[in-house]
């Protein structure tokens, strides 16, 4: 009920791994009821049975996000990733029984410093449903920011890995999308028009567009801050209600922390006209000194 009258229009399932939760139909079912979309972040090893696959539609779960990062010729690397025998078989199955249930699909996946052959074997392999390039330069984050210390691309090395990816998937009609902690203005509008349209520098702390809310009811900054909530949306059990939600979210570490991170990285940034709608100036989790002007690594 908080959530509708709040008047929330999207809601993801993430993890952990959420098919596993004994209720997860139910809690598709209930979400639906107050939620227009839902949207199931998996692995997709439960998603190998039709029947559970048939259940989850019938729930009324919208969209299934699979996260995948490489195809079929490389499937013993991904078990051996994820430590089970067989799991990128099992997800592979799960990705056409959802395309069969016809639910909508999406791929999301992380530009990382792999061979692109394996970009463009999933490209190749998953052709037929929407491929959604999700780059994910940000690790979790935790309080000691142990992040700084994870090998993550480079800026360039980011532009150019991306920019074989989207060329490749146009010759392939396939749809990527990046979402970048670089700012937006570091692509060449002019020169590099239809990739700049499918990058999104957007910080949903900063613009306060999205609730993360952990399985015990706290709202966490952003689904990459992890382990810090910043307030509890049960009290006593129950759902606050919205006139108390407005008030704790307006107070306390959950506007302080939006407040420290909303920061204007260049003068320049003000007269943008996609400033807060398309760039925040950058991720401001990982260097306070991104902006249009700051050193492209
Ligand atoms: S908001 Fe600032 S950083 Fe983002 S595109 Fe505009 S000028 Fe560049």
């Amino acid at each position: 009920m908080l959530m509708k009258s709040l008047h929330i229009k999207s809601l993801g399932l993430l993890g952990g791994e959420p098919t596993l939760h004994p209720k997860i139909l139910s809690i598709v079912r209930l979400s639906k009821k107050y939620i227009p979309k839902v949207t199931l972040y998996t692995n997709g090893r439960r998603l190998r049975n039709k029947n559970f696959v048939k259940n989850l539609k019938k729930s009324g779960l919208d969209f299934v996000n699979f996260s995948i990062q490489t195809g079929s010729k490389h499937a013993k690397h991904h078990d051996k990733t994820v430590c089970v025998k067989g799991a990128w078989l099992d997800t592979k199955k799960a990705i056409e029984n959802c395309y069969k249930q016809k639910l909508k699909i999406n791929i999301q996946t992380v530009l990382t410093h792999t061979n692109l052959s394996i970009y463009k074997e999933i490209i190749d392999e998953f052709s037929y449903v929407n491929l959604f390039i999700y780059y994910r330069e940000i690790p979790k984050v935790t309080p000691d920011c142990s992040f700084f210390d994870q090998k993550v691309l480079s800026n360039n090395k980011t532009k150019s890995v991306y920019k074989s990816v989207y060329l490749y998937s146009k010759q392939k009609e396939v749809r990527t999308y990046l979402f970048s902690r670089m700012p937006l203005c570091w692509w060449n509008e002019k020169k590099e028009k239809e990739i700049f349209k499918s990058v999104t520098s957007y910080c949903h702390i900063i613009n306060a567009s999205l609730l993360t809310v952990d399985v015990d009811g706290s709202l966490l900054p952003c689904p990459q801050y992890v382990n810090m909530p910043v307030m509890s949306l049960l009290n006593n059990g129950k759902a606050i209600s919205k006139d108390t939600f407005l008030r704790e979210y307006q107070k306390g570490s959950s506007k302080s922390i939006r407040e420290k991170l909303r920061y204007i990285p260049d003068k320049k940034c003000l007269s943008c006209k996609y400033l807060g709608i398309r760039c925040t100036g950058g991720c401001p989790l990982i260097d306070f000194k991104i902006g249009p002007n700051a050193p492209f690594l």
